[in-house]
């Protein structure tokens, strides 16, 4: 039994979720973005089990070391590429995909002596996001260079992302694709799709998808559940009820006394709080699961506890309590209720919390 609160990592609902990919976009290959621990999921574990991607993609040039460490042998895209002389050694040391993004980095190529030339390398196209890429007039001198540098040995693609992909209506959708436009005869590998635009932009698709938050069962958009995208929840997290009692009418309930009781209440303590991952803005708005049944958490979020409402609740201590991942309760909702998205829930669930893989 692990110790409490533990993050169940549901393998088959991975699998699914990737079929789901290939089920809007199957006419292009995959690279499953696994950067951030595989979103607070643990990235050797998630690429192991996601053994039906074509590559996988992360930030930074450790998260793929883990990777290759790990005996992961597919393409590793480092989506934010090499910072310095040095990493572009390790990107060749341990077969590492740079995606290329400024002239900074450019440089770093053409003045570095690798003994093994690079594969499967991206330039990086500006197209309306303004985080990182170059603009479109400059693809053509960028993709030269490293197309004929000696550290580059196949075709580097053209890739580029969406700001707002979770926003069918947006017009900027539009404008970015006809910026991608303006380059694709350049090369014959493009990318650009994450979750939102596999789902909702067929036209975005080209020969490479990169989804993330998807493949982890959430929705990537507002008015869109994951159950509506058929896309199931990949961690549930879990703790335990601790201590039961009861209050009374003006008792206080956790730290600052936020909560007052209105009326005689039962109060359940669940060992989980902000030192797991617990966001602290669910203190005002947020429920846990118990039994199938919401309770509100009322008071504040502390580092190891919080207080849930559990009048009407029939509790036992001990019994489970799921703060997200069940079939009542979305880490979309969740993450709602927090005042931000699931992809920060995840990610911020700390290392204390052992992941339960099945
Ligand atoms: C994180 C990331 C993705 C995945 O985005 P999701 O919205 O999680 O699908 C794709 N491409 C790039 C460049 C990214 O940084």
């Amino acid at each position: 039994m692990p110790n409490f609160p533990y993050a169940y990592i549901d393998l088959n609902a991975l699998q699914h979720n990737l079929n789901k990919v290939k089920h809007f976009a199957p006419n292009s290959k995959i690279f499953a973005v696994i950067k951030a621990d595989a979103y607070g999921h643990g990235a050797i574990e998630t690429a192991k089990a996601l053994v039906a991607a074509d590559a996988f993609a992360v930030a930074r040039v450790d998260e793929a070391i883990e990777l290759r460490n790990a005996g992961i042998d597919k393409t590793l895209i480092l989506l934010e590429g090499i910072r310095s002389a040095e990493e572009l050694v390790l990107a060749s040391k341990y077969k590492l995909s740079p995606v290329f993004h400024n002239e900074h980095q450019l440089q770093l190529c053409a003045q570095t002596v690798l003994e093994q030339s690079l594969t499967n390398c991206w330039l990086m196209i500006e197209t309306g996001m303004h985080r990182l890429g170059i603009k479109p007039e400059l693809a053509a001198d960028y993709l030269a260079k490293l197309n004929t540098s000696d550290n580059i040995s196949s075709e580097v693609g053209l890739m580029s992302h969406f700001a707002n992909s979770d926003s069918l209506a947006d017009p900027r959708n539009a404008q970015q694709l006809e910026q991608l436009a303006k380059v694709s005869d350049l090369t014959s590998l493009l990318s650009m799709a994450n979750s939102g635009a596999i789902i909702e932009i067929a036209d975005s698709h080209y020969d490479w998808v990169r989804p993330g938050i998807m493949l982890y069962g959430s929705s990537p958009f507002a008015d869109k559940s994951a159950a509506d995208l058929d896309l199931k929840p990949v961690m549930k997290l879990v703790a335990k009820i601790t201590a039961i009692q009861s209050v009374t009418k003006g008792d206080q309930v956790g730290y600052g006394g936020d909560y007052i009781a209105e009326q005689t209440m039962t109060v359940a303590t669940v060992s989980v709080g902000y030192g797991d991952g617990y966001h602290r803005a669910l203190a005002t708005n947020g429920y846990v699961d118990i039994n199938g049944q919401l309770a509100k958490v009322v008071g504040r979020v502390s580092m190891d506890m919080i207080c849930v409402d559990v009048s009407e609740v029939d509790v036992n201590i001990n019994d489970e309590v799921v703060l997200w991942g069940s079939e009542h309760l979305s880490i979309d909702q969740v993450a709602a209720w927090a005042g931000t998205i699931s992809y920060e829930l995840l990610c911020h669930v700390t290392g204390r919390v052992t992941r339960v893989y099945g």
